[in-house]
Formats: structure tokens, C-alpha cells, sequence
């Protein structure tokens, strides 16, 4: 496994190992687990897959009171499991690569990106589909893999890939999750034994919100309205617990059709974000199906 600091000699090296192959990029901000090992790995199986990961901890996607400064660090950690993982370049960028200059130049998605997280990190989105934009034309992969634990990302930038004529497919894998049903994720490690425990509640919100809607419950602020107070009696402090049409995101009145149910809680400081997946329709509903399926591979 090879790993580039630098713009140019990634690109010789892929422009020398690509003819007759995929390249299949995983993008992530490092202090890796077993939810980009899910991402890796699809990447990985990818037919002639030559598989990427980069690891950039993206400043513009913060904000000014975010943890860019805390973020949690583990690079060695992190080219250890890629090599486990059968990762062939590791793409780690000096910030000073990625931004040379100061930036003007933005993607911006529009709608998509103004609810859910959007609403509550102005500048977010753009930070993400900028940088993405930037690693996509670095790396030119035939293949991007996204999480769907962040699921609103990874509508956006499935939206920008089609709306700005990116040669690249996208493909998307389920959440990954411990055993008492957390989201696998970076910032995870934040948390101390009690927040951990209450962080499960993410999860059980979620479960509790799914039952309802098999039950027959069409009313998306009824089920909100009991994520939220499962979360808050946990001791969590819930930032939103939305129902939303997919793929656009749309407010909904019923439940109906494809749809998400997305969290945002803060244990302490920590900001976690969780979401299932349904599909409401013909007397039958339908759990955690994929966010999208373009028929990648
Ligand atoms: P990050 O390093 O947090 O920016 O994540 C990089 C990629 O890994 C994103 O596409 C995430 O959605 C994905 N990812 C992070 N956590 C998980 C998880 N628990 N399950 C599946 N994918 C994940």
C-alpha cells in the first residue's frame, strides 16, 4: 500500500496502476472503524477494483465552534487497518495541498442542503461537496463509496455528481453499528462510560419509531415527537428528529412512500447523528432498504 501527501504523485500513480481497473475511492476524515471498513470493503469488491481511501480532516466543512481542533487523529492506526483492509493508495493531504489558497470557489447543492444537519451547520454541506469535488478530480475514481449513516451527504453529493456531470458512479452501504445498535463513528470516542450508555437511546428512538410506523401510524409528527422524548429521557439532548420524503427531503404531512427518519443528539458535547430508512406503501412497510441503489457494480 503507497501513501501520497501530494496532488501530483497521486495522480502519476494512478494514471500508471488505473488501465483495466476501477478505482473505487472511500473519502473520510481518518480515525478509522469497522463503519469505513463497511465502506472499504465494498470498494474492495468493486470488480478490478484498484481501491482508494483518502484520510483529510476537511477544515471548511466546520464550523467556527466545531471540533476541527479536537477532532480525534490515529494515522498509523488508520494505515494499519487499510492495509488489513486491502487498501492499495492512501490519500493523506497536507492541508496546504488541498487549500493553497485561501477558498472562494463553492459547490453549492441548494435545497437539500438547508434542513436536517443543514439547518444547523450553515456551511456544512458546502465544505463537503467542495472538498468531495476537489478529491473526485484529484483521484477521478470510477466508483465513490458513501455511508449512509450520514445519509443526507450522501444525497447531496450523489445530487452534485449528476448535476455537474461527474464521470463517477456512487455507491452507498448500510450503517454499521455496535452491538447495542450505535452508529459506529469517529466521534464516538468522545464519549465516557455514561454518555456511551445513553448514546444507545439513539438507536432504541430509532427502533421505537420503526415499530410505530409498522404499527400503522401515518402521522410523521407523532413518531418525531416520540424519538425526541425517547432521546431526552435518556438524558440526551436532542438537536432534531425529522421525518422526510426521499430522495429530495421534502416535509411530509403522512408517511408515505420512501422516506427517512433522521437524529441529531448531543451526549455532553458530542454531536451524533443516526437515521433508518422506510418504505411505506401498498399495506406493507418496509425497513432500512438503501438510501439509493444506482446499480454500481
Ligand atoms: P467520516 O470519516 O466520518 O467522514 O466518514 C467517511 C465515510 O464513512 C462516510 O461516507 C461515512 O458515511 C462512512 N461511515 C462513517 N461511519 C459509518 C458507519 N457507522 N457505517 C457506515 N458508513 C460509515
Amino acid at each position: 500500500m503507497e501513501v501520497f501527501r501530494d496532488i501530483a504523485p497521486m495522480r502519476a500513480f494512478l494514471a500508471e496502476r488505473r488501465v483495466g481497473r476501477s478505482v473505487a475511492l472511500v473519502p473520510t476524515m481518518g480515525a478509522l472503524h469497522e463503519g469505513h471498513g463497511a465502506c472499504v470493503r465494498s470498494a474492495v469488491e468493486v470488480r478490478d477494483s484498484l481501491p482508494v481511501v483518502s484520510i483529510f480532516i476537511n477544515p471548511t466543512q466546520f464550523g467556527p465552534d466545531e471540533d476541527l481542533d479536537a477532532y480525534p487523529r490515529s494515522f498509523d492506526r488508520d494505515l494499519d487497518l487499510c492495509t488489513s483492509w486491502g487498501v492499495e493508495a492512501v490519500f493523506a493531504p497536507r492541508t496546504s495541498a488541498m487549500y493553497p489558497v485561501p477558498q472562494t470557489t463553492w459547490i453549492d447543492v441548494g435545497e437539500l442542503t438547508g434542513v436536517l444537519c443543514g439547518a444547523t451547520r450553515p456551511g456544512h454541506f458546502r465544505g463537503v461537496t467542495t472538498v468531495v469535488a476537489k478529491l473526485l478530480h484529484i483521484i477521478e475514481p470510477d466508483i465513490a463509496v458513501f455511508g449512509q449513516k450520514d445519509a443526507q451527504q450522501a444525497l447531496v453529493i450523489r445530487r452534485m455528481l449528476r448535476q455537474l456531470e461527474f464521470g463517477s458512479r456512487i455507491v452507498v452501504v448500510p450503517i454499521a453499528r455496535e452491538k447495542d445498535g450505535l452508529a459506529l463513528s469517529s466521534r464516538n470516542a468522545y464519549l465516557n462510560e455514561d454518555q456511551r450508555k445513553r448514546a444507545a437511546s439513539i438507536f432504541s428512538s430509532l427502533q421505537c419509531a420503526g415499530e410505530m410506523i409498522a404499527r400503522g401510524e401515518r402521522d410523521p409528527r407523532r413518531v418525531e415527537a416520540a424519538t425526541i422524548d425517547i432521546l431526552t429521557d435518556a438524558g440526551l439532548e436532542p438537536e432534531y428528529a425529522e421525518l422526510r420524503g426521499l430522495p429530495d427531503l421534502c416535509a411530509l404531512e403522512q408517511i408515505e412512500g420512501g422516506v427517512i427518519l433522521a437524529v441529531a443528539a448531543r451526549a455532553g458535547r458530542t454531536r451524533l447523528i443516526d437515521n433508518r430508512t422506510f418504505f411505506v406503501g401498498g399495506g406493507r412497510v418496509e425497513a432500512d432498504a438503501l438510501l439509493f441503489d444506482d446499480g454500481a457494480r
